[in-house]
This record gives structure tokens, C-alpha cells and sequence, in this order.
């Protein structure tokens, strides 16, 4: 029996169903996982994504791609196989997309987080005879710790820099991470009870309005003034730093980093002085292994990151464990 899915040189293609899935160069039809910049390249001539996440894909894609908008279980017939798309948690509108063909069923995750929260659909698992699954944090050393948790840190240390004098920025995926770390502040603390307003960088602010318009509230739309006070938060993407913006400042700003790689200490030693709170959109290992036993699948395809490791564990474990070369990356996401 021929694969579902196989590898070409512009992506992960469906060649019984005549799309490719979140190719990396532009295509006539892609179906896309979600809007991360190395999953949603521009210049496809048809999109098909969730109807979740449509907002999201527009406000990085532009209005000029032409979308198709699918909800999430509803099948399609697309060539000679069924489609249809389950919600990956990682950010709004993320989907892991289903394929049927005389009964037999491969699912392709995208990127996924198997931990809930409010900024997006949770994850699902979807079952199938082949998982083709991302492995960004496929090692034992990935385990994260429950968001309570982090966003406790996090506010702790906006109290302790306001308190002394400094204002606070925040390095973060302007889609997906910036939104869950607003919500999530605003539901621990309340975004107007902090030490200091909550400012976001344009591209947040974009991403933000996007959510909306998909019915989440997200809030905190402010973005930041020419010069910032002593117990100002602002949520930016990683090209803030160094820019002209921040020297220019006249508080101290303390800066943190918020990412699955900061339980790296490598990750960590390459920002001196910026502090490292470790929250992923990514599954970490326990949850990868838990996606992978509840796909309930034979067969296993690992698509970027730690795929050589996890490749041996699960062959270890009875799977039959292949690996995609894939030019998805998540350090890359945001830019
Ligand atoms: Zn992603
Ligand atoms: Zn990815």
C-alpha cells in the first residue's frame, strides 16, 4: 500500500490527495498546521486551514492568499482521500490534519502542547495507523513545569524589578506565547493590578486583534512608549533587543526570556543578563511519549528536532520509527 504522506523536495506532500502540508516552498494547494513563519511560508496559491485559526493565518499571510476555512472534524474529500482537521493546541488555530484512504488513517500533528490553556483549542488525540509527529523536545531532559507555576515566577520577578526601579521586557513569539503569557498574567494577577502597566510590541498587537477576531480575549493592546518607567512590562519579540527603541532608555531594563530552550544552559549562557523562564507551546518529552501511545499508531514518522533519539527509544519499544528531513524550525518561528 502506497504511503499517504511522503517527503518531496518542497515539503510533506499527500499524493493521493494532491496537497502538500505546511510546505516550505510555495505550492499550488497547501494545507496548513498553523501560522508560524517556518510552518506558513507565503506564496501558495491555495491555503486550506482551520477555521479557528483563519484570523491568524490572514493577519501573516495577507488577504491576498485565497483561503479555504475548514472547522475542526468536518470532513472534506480532497482528491481521493478524506481530510479533516483536530485541534494541536501550540497556538490558536494550530491543527493536526487526518487522512483517510480505504479505511487506513495517517495524522500529521504539526507542531502540538498537549497542556491546555484558554488562548487555544486543546489538543486532541486523533487515532491513526501512522503518526507523523514533531519531536522539537524529544529528549528526557524536556519537562515542563505546569504554567501556574512559571507565570508565578515571572510575576515575582516584574515585583522584585519594579522594585527596584527598573522596567521589565519580555522576549516572546509575537503568536502563540505572547498571547497565552497575557492571558495567563491577566488570570493569576489581573493585567491592571501589576507593579506597572502591560505594553506589547505592534507585532503582538496585530496577533492579538487576530485572536479576537477569532472570539479570544486577549488583553493588553497598548504598545510601548518612547520611553518607559520604572514597573513597565512589555511583551516583544527577540528583535527588540539591540534595537534603537532600547538603548535609548533611561530606566534600567531587565530582561527575561520566556522558552522551552531556556532549560538549556547553553540557550541561557548565549543571553548574559537575561533571565530564563522555561515555557514551551511544544510538547515536552512525557507529553510527546503520551501523543504518540494515545495515536495508538504502528508506525511512527518523526519530523524535526531530537528525531534520533526518539527514533531508538521507540523502535525499543516495538514501533516502527522513520524520520522525515523536514526544514521546520522552531527557534526560527517568530521571524
Ligand atoms: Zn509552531
Ligand atoms: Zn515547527
Amino acid at each position: 500500500m502506497d504511503d499517504l504522506v511522503v517527503l518531496r523536495p518542497e515539503g510533506l506532500f499527500c499524493p493521493a490527495g494532491g496537497f502538500f502540508i505546511d510546505p516550505w516552498r510555495a505550492v499550488d494547494r497547501a494545507v496548513l498546521t498553523h501560522a508560524h513563519a517556518d510552518h506558513a511560508r507565503s506564496g501558495h496559491s491555495h491555503v486550506l486551514c482551520s477555521a479557528r485559526g483563519l484570523p491568524v493565518f490572514q493577519a501573516r499571510l495577507g488577504s491576498q492568499t485565497s483561503f479555504q476555512a475548514l472547522r475542526f472534524g468536518a470532513p472534506l474529500r480532497v482528491g481521493d482521500v478524506w481530510l479533516s482537521l483536530h485541534p494541536a493546541g501550540h497556538v490558536l488555530g494550530a491543527s493536526q490534519i487526518r487522512i483517510e484512504k480505504d479505511g487506513r488513517v495517517w495524522v500529521v500533528s504539526g507542531d502540538y502542547r498537549v497542556a491546555a490553556d484558554p488562548s487555544c483549542d486543546a489538543f486532541v488525540p486523533v487515532a491513526a495507523d501512522v503518526f507523523i509527529t514533531e519531536t522539537t523536545f524529544g529528549l528526557p531532559i524536556y519537562r515542563w513545569q505546569a504554567q501556574q507555576r512559571v507565570v508565578d515566577e515571572i510575576l515575582l520577578w516584574w515585583q522584585q524589578e519594579a522594585q527596584r526601579g527598573h522596567a521589565c521586557l519580555i522576549y516572546t513569539y509575537a503568536l502563540g506565547k505572547a498571547q497565552r503569557l497575557i492571558m495567563a498574567i491577566d488570570d493569576r494577577a489581573g493585567i491592571r493590578s501589576g507593579p506597572g502597566p502591560v505594553y506589547v510590541h505592534a507585532a503582538v498587537a496585530r496577533i492579538n486583534a487576530a485572536y479576537r477576531a477569532a472570539g479570544v480575549g486577549v488583553p493588553a493592546d497598548q504598545t510601548p512608549p518612547t520611553r518607559l518607567a520604572a514597573g513597565d512590562l512589555v511583551l516583544a519579540p527577540q528583535s527588540v533587543q539591540g534595537s534603537h527603541w532600547l538603548g535609548r532608555q533611561q530606566v534600567p531594563v531587565s530582561q527575561a526570556n520566556v522558552s522551552g530552550w531556556m532549560t538549556v544552559r547553553g540557550a541561557r549562557r548565549r543571553q548574559p543578563g537575561v533571565r530564563g523562564f522555561v515555557l514551551s507551546d511544544h510538547a515536552d518529552w512525557p507529553g510527546l511519549l503520551w501523543a504518540i501511545d494515545h495515536s495508538q499508531a504502528s508506525r511512527v514518522i518523526l519530523t524535526h528536532g531530537q528525531t534520533a533519539f526518539m527514533a531508538r527509544w521507540l523502535s525499543a519499544r516495538g514501533l516502527q520509527a522513520d524520520t522525515f528531513q523536514t526544514e521546520f524550525d522552531a527557534q526560527a518561528a517568530d521571524v
